[in-house]
């Protein structure tokens, strides 16, 4: 063997030997223990200063490296306070989940290991624990055993997989014909996801919603065949378990046998919604969910996951196979067996995290019966916090619970819908100043509507008394 000229030498550096390890763990983990018990006293949210903060973290790449205990000040002291305070009992916000302690460990474990599960024969094992995790969700909404999924970075990847699905399996190579019928409280990552998978806006189909804000199914009914009249393609449902904005879930038995008699692809998009039916009175209110082509769940929400962590389940597993099948030459041997899934034929991604083991192991650990008492605790938490809203003098209760969400807002007598609306911004700060609970709002027809979703698993009755509490001092304060 030729050797040419060696001026590097043998680096080493980036191998850490064994006590640097541990120390590193450990004093990571001081700092995690002491961050997560006092969660309940942090403020709810907090980004003042934010724009300076960022602003001033501007810097070149570091040639010279900086000790560990420092770089840990820096972001457990200065950086991770200066935010929404998402891991809190207090943040009832957006849709919240929270972020499992123990999926942080799995991650340690993934990450450390290294092990590759885009291809089954790399780690058939492993890839094995992630079909499982797969197949329990699968058995949670009700599907088949040739349903099959994939676990994605989030919902909204989870819904531009189901489209690109839904539209390679029902539409010819020119699709731009192709109709999609969607609610006008759909998330806009489907929005999103249609356009990115090449429909003209005009394509979509924005169907009005009842008083309940779920989708109006007779007029969607009404628009198929319009369209169908014109020379469009009817090919693809979007309905939702739990919409953003009300927790609103669509009639879905109505949606599937409209989807039936039309022949069309009916996507559930249950991000928010679907593990509810680990409870009974979920499985009531989407009764009707096994029977979609397709589901979106979110277990980053109510598996409360961390960030990162969306899924996608399709009814018969083979249409989600061949919308993503591609031949490469430099890859092993795929699996012909459908037992044994090599993951990156069912989905975009080719190398990834190992995911799986995030839900596989707090799911092992605990057995799936503290995560259905917790969902059935939100669910009478959102009961509680609408009956004690509509004691309020003047609060309307805009969207009841249908799931663990309520919209309401509070109205006074011979004022302009501008003033009313000012008036429940002015509640909104003045709740949110507290930090004991943060929530957001959303815009209904024009109506500024406040919004407390209860989701995240730290989150119990003393909390939502504080947001009472909150609520009504404001409101006595306005
Ligand atoms: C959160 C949510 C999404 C988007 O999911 P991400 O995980 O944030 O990408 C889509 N649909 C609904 C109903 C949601 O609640």
């Amino acid at each position: 063997m030729e050797s040419g000229p060696w001026q590097s030498g043998e680096v080493r550096e980036l191998e850490l030997p064994s006590e640097v390890m541990r120390s590193m763990v450990d004093q990571a983990m001081d700092r995690i223990v002491k961050h997560i018990e006092s969660l309940p006293g942090q403020p709810v949210s907090d980004v003042s200063g934010g724009e300076a903060l960022a602003r001033s973290l501007v810097e070149a790449m570091p040639e010279q490296g900086t000790p560990f205990a420092d770089l840990l000040d820096l972001l457990f002291e200065r950086l991770i306070p200066k935010t929404f305070n998402t891991a809190s009992p207090g943040y009832i916000a957006y849709i919240p989940g929270g972020g499992l302690f123990h999926a942080a460990v799995a991650d340690l474990i993934a990450d450390a290991v290294n092990r590759y599960t885009g291809v089954w024969m790399a780690a058939p094992a492993l890839a094995q624990l992630e079909a499982n995790v797969l197949r329990w969700f699968a058995d949670i909404i009700g599907y088949p055993p040739q349903a099959r999924g994939i676990l994605t970075t989030g919902g909204s990847m989870a819904n531009s997989t189901a489209l690109v699905t839904a539209r390679r399996s029902r539409l010819p190579e020119n699709f731009l014909s192709g109709a999609i019928y969607l609610s006008d409280q759909v998330h806009h990552s489907v929005i999103k996801a249609a356009l990115l998978a090449g429909f003209p806006e005009r394509n979509l189909r924005l169907i009005p919603v009842s008083p309940d804000f779920r989708i109006r199914t007779d007029l969607l009914h009404e628009k198929i065949v319009a369209d169908r009249r014109d020379g469009l393609t009817p090919f693809l449902i979007v309905a939702s378990a739990g919409t953003t904005n009300t927790g609103a879930v669509d009639d879905l038995e109505g949606l599937a046998d409209l989807a039936a008699v039309e022949k069309l692809w009916l996507h559930v998009d249950a991000a928010y919604g679907g593990f509810f039916m680990l409870t009974e009175r979920g499985r009531k209110a989407m009764r009707g969910l096994d029977r979609a082509d397709s589901v979106t769940l979110d277990p980053h929400k109510a598996l409360f996951l961390p960030y990162g962590t969306g899924s996608l389940l399709v009814r018969d597993g083979e249409t989600l196979r061949r919308s993503h099948t591609v031949h490469a030459e430099y890859l092993p041997p795929m699996q012909e067996d459908p037992d044994l899934v090599d993951f990156c034929l069912y989905s975009p991604e080719l190398s990834r995290s190992f995911r799986g083991l995030r839900v596989w192991l707090p799911f092992k650990l605990h057995g799936v019966g503290p995560f259905r008492r917790i969902l059935d605790e939100k669910l009478d938490l959102a009961e509680w916090a609408a009956a004690e809203l509509r004691k309020i003098p003047g609060m309307e209760i805009v969207a009841n619970p249908q799931l663990s969400l309520v919209a309401f807002r509070l109205a006074r007598k011979g004022l302009s819908e501008h003033k009313v609306n000012d008036l429940n911004e002015r509640l909104l700060e003045k709740v949110n100043a507290r930090q004991r609970v943060f929530l957001t709002a959303t815009s209904l027809a024009g109506r500024f509507v406040l919004r407390i979703c209860v989701l995240s698993f730290r989150t119990h009755l003393d909390r939502m008394q504080a947001a009472l509490e909150d609520i009504r001092s404001a409101t006595d304060s306005l």
